[in-house]
């Protein structure tokens, strides 16, 4: 076996493939795992919600999963892009980093990229002060003045995110930006539990210290806030994009709940860029299920 041939090639090495690699590598197949970076929370300073891990900073679990793969001769980590897949299921061929690379399966942990809306001051705090998951950051920023951006896609589970938001604060405010919708009945609900809406389209976030300190609406009326939640849209990499895989009907791409394998045999996905319910854990567990699947398919091969 020449030493670009592998078993398993995994594209990703955010917590979806690290997982993977390590179930992989303690099978002993022959792994090799591509990360080109940047990862999704890139912009976050600490991750939560990760039980043993709760706080630490999202590059330190990955130095750590790295560390720990290290000790596994059966895994080969390179911060290289996957440029290309061609070929099928038991021989395909790969462009890593320029270079040539073939493998029996390929496992795709590529995360999904967040939008960032054309709103002055977003993307400056993307990650800080603007979050989708309170999850994730609720329980720091506990008791503050929290806003609700809805956008179109997202209308629909306004309510429930608002409500369950109060479990945090009760000073929420939600956000139309003059463009979205709430139904009635929807903005019934919300006023019944105290939740104030606002409809005026947004100037601008200002920030204090580099952290958002009011919304400014169009009118000139700042309105104060600490933290704002919203689900800007995500799109998948051009690689994933390129392969042509099956998207379901909200976009993530399809695999069978089972095997995790997608429309392309041999080819198959964990981590967020196969479902809405996006945390590392749960990438992470999706890994170790789809790195026992692509086993289970190589033994029968
Ligand atoms: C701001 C923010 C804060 C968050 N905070 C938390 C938190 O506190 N707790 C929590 O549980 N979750 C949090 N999340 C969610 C969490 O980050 C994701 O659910 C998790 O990272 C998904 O893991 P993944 O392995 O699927 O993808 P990712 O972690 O996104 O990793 C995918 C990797 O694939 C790489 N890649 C893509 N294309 C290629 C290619 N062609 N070749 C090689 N590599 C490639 C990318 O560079 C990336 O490193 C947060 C998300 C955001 C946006």
């Amino acid at each position: 076996m020449t030493t670009n041939q592998y078993d398993v090639v995994i594209v990703g090495g955010g917590p979806g493939g690290l997982s993977a690699a390590l179930a992989l590598g303690r099978a002993r197949r022959r792994v090799l795992l591509c990360d080109a970076g940047p990862r999704r929370n890139a912009a976050a300073t600490h991750m939560h919600n990760f039980l043993t891990r709760d706080g630490t900073p999202p590059a330190e679990v990955r130095r750590i999963g790295r560390e720990q793969l290290a000790t596994y001769p059966t895994v080969t980590v390179r911060d290289a892009c996957v440029d290309s897949i061609g070929g099928t299921a038991g021989a395909f061929d790969l462009v890593v980093a320029g270079e040539p690379v073939t493998a029996k399966r390929i496992l795709l942990a590529t995360g999904m990229i967040d939008e960032r809306l054309p709103i002055p001051g977003f993307n400056e705090l993307w990650g800080t002060s603007i979050f989708q998951c309170p999850y994730c950051h609720g329980w720091e920023i506990a008791d503050t003045k929290w806003g609700i951006l809805a956008l179109p896609q997202s209308v629909g589970h306004i309510v429930p995110f608002a409500l369950q938001a109060l479990c945090w604060t009760r000073d929420l405010t939600v956000y139309t930006n003059g463009t979205v919708v709430i139904p009635d009945e929807a903005g019934l609900r919300l006023a019944a539990a105290g939740i104030r809406i606002e409809t005026t389209p947004i100037a601008g976030l200002a920030a204090r210290d580099g952290a958002l300190a009011s919304i400014e609406l169009i009118t000139g009326t700042h309105v104060a806030c600490d933290a704002l939640f919203t689900h800007p849209p995500q799109r998948h990499v051009d690689l994933v994009r390129n392969l042509g895989v099956e998207l379901d009907e909200i976009g993530y791409v399809k695999v069978d709940p089972m095997s995790r394998e997608t429309s392309i045999k041999g080819i198959y996905a964990s981590g967020d860029l196969s479902t809405r319910m996006q945390a590392a854990i749960l990438a992470a567990a999706s890994g170790m299920q789809t790195a026992a699947m692509v086993n289970v398919d190589l033994a029968m091969s």
